[in-house]
C-alpha cells in the first residue's frame, strides 16, 4: 500500500532552495490562490507551493520528493472542475505557472512547442503571430495553461472539428515520479514504435508525472467565419438541425452548441450587457460556427442556405447571423458565459456527461424526471457541446432552497444521473476528469478490468504512489 510523509524542515528549507525563497510559498495569504477552486467545493492545505522556472527545476524537486517518499500535487492555471489540482494535505503544490516559455515554432509553422505554464489563450495568441491556429479553445482560456489543458485532456467548443487536446499533441516532456525526465518533444505526425507514453500521460491528471512542455499541433487560420444563433422548438429538432449542418458544411462546421431558454434568461439577468439577440423567447438554442480558410470561402451563402433549409423544414424558429468579429464575439459570449450566470442563481450540482449523440434528447428528459423527483422545483440547465454529444447537466437549486441544503443533495443526484447514464452506454466524464470529484464514481462504474489495468499501470510509473494521491484512482 503506498503512503507518503509530509516533509520535515529540513527538506522544506532543501525544495526551497531548488526555485529560490520568492518561488517556494509557506505564507498562507500567499498560498491562498493555490489552494481554493472555481467551484468553491474544496479548500486544501499544503506545507509549501513550489514554482520551479524550468523542467531541471521540477526533476530535482520530484528526485527529493521520490527519496522522501512525498506526495506531490501538480498545479497549472487552476481553473479544474473535479478538484485534482487541490491537496488534501501534507501534499506539497507544485504549480508550472512560472514555466511560460514558447520554446519553438517550427520552420512550417505547422508545430509549436510550448512550456506547460503557458495560459491557453497565449498560445492562441502566439500561434496568430504566425497566421496559424491552436483550436483548443474554452471559457478558461484566459486562465488555463497548456499542462492542465493535457493532463485533462481537455475538450472545449472547437472538439467537433480538431478533436480535444489529445488530438492536438504531437509531443511532450515530462518530468516522471523519480524525477526522471522524459524527453518526448517530437513533432511526428506517424510514430508506432509501441506503446504510446504521450497519450497514457495526456489525461492523467497529475497521477503519472509532471508535464513540463509540448508539442502542438498549429492549423491554418480561418479568413472567412461566420456564426449563427437559432431559436429551436425543442431539442430532437437540434439533432436533426446538427445534421443538417454537417451536411451542408462537413468540416467547416466547427461548433454546434446548445443551451435551453432558462440559461439564456440568466445570462440576461446576471452578466451585464448581455442581451437575448432574438426578438422571441424560444425553448431551445443552437450557436453554431461555420469557417474556411480562404477569404472568400462561400461561408455566408452556406450559412444562409442552411437557416433556409433549417427553416423550411421548421426545425428553427428564429435565427440571427453574425458576420463581424465583434457580433460574432456577442454571440459566443452567451454561450460562455452560463456558468457564471448559474453561479449567481445559488448553488448548481455539475455533471459533465457524454452519451450517443441521438439519445441526447431522451437522456435530458429523463434526467430532469430524475432530478424532479429527488428535488422538486430544482432547475436543469443543460447545455453544450452537441456535435460531441457532451452535456453539461447542471442543476440549479429550487428558488428560496439554502444553498447547502441543496449542495447536500450532490451525490444522490450523481449517483442517479450516472447511472442514467451508463445505461445509454455513455461516459461519465466527457471533458473534465475524474479528479476527487468523481473517484468513487469511477470506482462504481467503470468495469473491473479497466480499473484493474489502470491501478498496475499507476503502480508502474509511479510505485510509490507520490503523484497527486488520492485523486482518479
Ligand atoms: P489545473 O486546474 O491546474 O489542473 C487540472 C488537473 O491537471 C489537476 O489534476 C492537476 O493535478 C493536473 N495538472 C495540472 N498541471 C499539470 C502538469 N503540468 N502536469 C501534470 N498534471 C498537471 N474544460 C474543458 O475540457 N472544456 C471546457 O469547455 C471547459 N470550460 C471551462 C469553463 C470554465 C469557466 C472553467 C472554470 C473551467 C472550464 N473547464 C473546461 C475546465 C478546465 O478549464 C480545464 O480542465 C483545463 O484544462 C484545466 O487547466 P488548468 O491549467 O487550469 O489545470
Ligand atoms: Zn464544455
Amino acid at each position: 500500500v503506498p503512503s507518503f510523509n509530509p516533509p520535515s524542515d529540513a527538506t522544506l528549507r532543501r525544495l526551497a532552495d531548488i526555485v529560490g525563497e520568492q518561488n517556494a510559498l509557506c505564507d498562507p495569504a500567499r498560498q491562498a490562490p493555490y489552494l481554493t477552486e472555481w467551484r468553491d467545493l474544496y479548500h486544501g492545505s499544503t506545507p509549501i507551493v513550489l514554482r520551479p522556472g524550468s523542467t531541471e527545476e521540477v526533476s530535482r524537486i520530484m528526485a527529493i520528493a521520490h527519496a522522501e517518499r512525498i506526495g506531490v500535487v501538480p498545479q497549472a492555471g487552476n481553473t479544474g472542475l473535479v478538484g485534482g489540482q487541490i491537496p488534501t494535505g501534507p501534499e506539497i503544490v507544485l504549480s508550472v505557472d512560472r514555466m511560460t516559455r514558447i520554446r519553438e515554432v517550427d520552420r512550417q509553422r505547422t508545430s509549436m512547442t510550448v512550456e506547460a505554464g503557458v495560459i491557453l489563450a497565449d498560445a492562441h495568441a502566439e500561434a496568430e503571430k504566425h497566421d496559424r491556429i491552436f483550436p483548443l479553445s474554452m471559457a478558461s482560456q484566459g486562465s488555463c495553461r497548456i499542462g492542465g489543458n493535457l493532463a485533462t485532456n481537455a475538450g472545449g467548443v472547437q472538439v467537433l472539428a480538431y478533436g480535444n487536446a489529445r488530438a492536438l499533441t504531437l509531443g511532450l516532456e515530462a518530468v516522471l515520479p523519480d524525477g526522471r525526465i522524459w524527453n518526448g518533444l517530437t513533432n511526428l505526425k506517424k510514430d508506432n514504435t509501441g506503446y504510446d507514453l504521450r497519450d497514457l500521460m495526456i489525461g492523467s491528471e497529475g497521477t503519472l508525472g509532471i508535464i513540463t512542455a509540448a508539442v502542438l499541433k498549429l492549423f491554418p487560420r480561418p479568413h472567412e467565419q461566420v456564426t449563427a444563433f437559432a431559436g429551436l422548438p425543442d431539442l430532437d429538432a437540434a439533432l436533426v438541425f446538427l445534421r443538417l449542418a454537417q451536411e451542408h458544411a462537413g468540416p467547416a462546421l466547427t461548433a454546434f452548441e446548445f443551451m435551453p431558454a432558462i440559461a439564456i434568461d440568466m445570462v440576461v439577468m446576471h452578466i451585464p450587457g448581455m442581451q437575448n439577440p432574438l426578438a422571441g423567447r424560444s425553448p431551445w438554442y443552437a450557436l453554431l460556427e461555420l469557417s474556411s480558410p480562404r477569404a472568400e470561402g462561400g461561408m455566408n451563402d452556406a450559412l444562409d442556405a442552411l437557416l433556409a433549409s433549417a427553416s423550411e423544414k421548421n426545425l428553427i424558429t428564429d435565427a440571427t447571423i453574425a458576420t463581424s468579429l465583434d457580433k460574432s464575439r456577442a454571440l459566443w459570449k452567451l454561450r460562455e458565459s452560463i456558468s457564471e450566470a448559474q453561479k449567481r442563481e445559488g448553488g448548481s450540482i455539475k455533471h459533465d456527461v457524454s452519451v450517443p449523440i441521438t439519445t441526447i434528447p431522451e437522456f435530458i428528459r429523463r434526467a430532469n424526471a430524475i432530478v424532479e423527483k429527488i428535488c422538486p422545483g430544482a432547475r436543469p440547465v443543460p447545455f453544450g457541446h452537441m456535435g460531441d454529444g457532451n452535456v453539461h447537466y447542471n442543476v440549479s437549486q429550487p428558488q428560496g432552497m439554502s444553498r447547502a441544503a441543496f449542495l447536500a443533495l450532490w451525490e444522490t443526484m450523481n449517483v442517479a444521473v450516472h447511472d442514467l447514464v451508463v445505461s445509454l452506454e455513455g461516459s461519465i466524464s466527457a471533458e473534465h476528469g475524474i479528479g476527487r470529484l468523481k473517484r468513487a464514481e469511477l470506482a462504481r462504474l467503470k468495469p473491473a478490468l479497466e480499473l484493474e489495468l489502470m491501478r498496475r499501470i499507476k503502480a508502474v510509473i509511479d510505485p510509490l504512489g507520490i503523484m497527486n494521491p488520492g485523486k482518479v484512482l
